[in-house]
């Protein structure tokens, strides 16, 4: 049969590979641990749950399209102004926005080779060529990025702290970065992890943000503050980025639920500091522990970590994951991150953490016994 007679996506939208999300589920297994989508094992606020149901009555009417409430309590909290946020259906959305505004047929569009996959996902989306930059010690470079900008460049993707690999560039790199970059070329500060950050050389960006006219910083919900659910994300631009991504976000891209919740959470400031606290307990213990098994263990500053294993038959990744997976412990596969021989374990409660690391002391037992 011919093909020739339907509709045909634009050049670029079949090489995209969909994007897998973190399994949730472990066939056969009672409890399951999920430990794959760096969701917080505190779950949200309280007084977000109850903003969230404060919603239900009130379901036939729609969103407020500018997210007033939301984006003055995030001004409040963060000492932004409101005008210059904009509200998203998850932060993925204003990341696709942002390529979709500005990133052209031909235009290329930079990210790292473990950056976060939206980024390749939204360049190709929009017409772009996807420009992938090796990283060193599994960390972006900034040598190596610059040495990719071209005239065609119209947007770099950097997420820091990154996902999958948990380490972050100084804010004096991003400001080297910045600083070399032509002004036309858009900056993309994905912060989705920056609350969780404890050194005193890291920023999420605000300051480039707020006085550059090529900045963006992305933020998210979803992650210290547990409301994955409801896609919750927003970004702090410059007023022109903001004109043109109004211009075409959808006009209720946010919904109701996630204004109100999202509005809730920032006002508990002491949950997002026991989630923060928890991490910061959790982060060095699973690590040491995983590192003393003889696994290697990315340095994070964020809520999981990377573990790398062997390319030996019965030692790979493939094999922990099904070890660990019929345990109920459900890490994140990143072979689609171009790490085929690691698993991306988010921190959970403690119940959670020990398991994992109980299981990885057998599984190295069993294969270090095949010699
Ligand atoms: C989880 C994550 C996000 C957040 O995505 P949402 O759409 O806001 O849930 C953004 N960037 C990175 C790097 C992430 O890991």
């Amino acid at each position: 049969m011919s093909h020739s007679a339907r509709p045909t996506p634009r050049p670029g939208i079949l090489e995209i590979e969909a994007y897998v999300p973190g399994k949730s589920v472990a066939p056969g297994v009672q409890k399951v641990f999920k430990l794959s989508s760096n969701e917080t094992p505190l779950g949200p606020s309280p007084k977000a749950i109850a903003a969230f149901r404060s919603v239900s009555d009130q379901l036939e009417l729609y969103p407020d399209g500018a997210a007033t409430k939301l984006r003055e309590a995030i001004a409040r909290r963060y000492g932004l102004e409101p005008s210059r946020i904009i509200c998203g259906n998850g932060s993925d959305d204003i990341l696709h926005l942002l390529a979709a505004a500005y990133v052209g047929d031909g235009d290329e569009g930079i990210f790292t080779t473990h950056g976060f996959l939206v980024y390749r996902i939204a360049i190709l989306a929009a017409g772009g060529v996807p420009i992938e930059v090796p990283e060193t010690n599994y960390t972006a470079n900034v040598d190596a990025i610059l040495a990719r900008v071209t005239p065609r460049t119209k947007i770099v993707y950097l997420a820091n702290p990154n996902n999958p690999t948990g380490t972050y560039l100084p804010f004096a790199e991003v400001k080297r970065l910045h600083a070399a970059l032509p002004p036309t070329t858009l900056l993309v500060l994905d912060a989705a992890y920056g609350e969780y950050v404890r050194r005193n050389d890291y920023s999420a960006g605000i300051e480039l943000a707020s006085t550059c006219e090529n900045v963006v910083m992305t933020r998210t919900f979803s992650k210290i503050y547990g409301l994955a659910a409801l896609r919750v994300g927003w970004a702090y631009a410059p007023e022109h980025i903001c004109d043109a991504l109004h211009r075409i976000r959808g006009p209720f891209n946010i919904n109701s639920a996630a204004i109100e919740a999202g509005a809730a959470a920032l006002e508990d400031a002491g949950h997002v500091d026991a989630a923060a606290a928890h991490n910061e307990k959790w982060v060095p213990w699973v690590s040491e522990q995983i590192s003393g098994l003889g696994y290697e263990v990315t340095p994070s500053v964020a809520n999981f970590v990377l573990i790398h294993f062997s390319k030996l038959p019965g030692q790979t990744a493939a094999d922990a994951d099904r070890f660990l997976s019929e345990r109920g412990l459900v890490l994140r596969n990143v072979g689609a991150y171009g790490l085929p021989n690691a698993l991306r374990m988010t921190i959970g409660t403690e119940e959670a953490n020990r398991l994992v690391v109980d299981a990885l002391r057998v599984f190295a037992g069993i294969t270090a016994g095949r010699g």
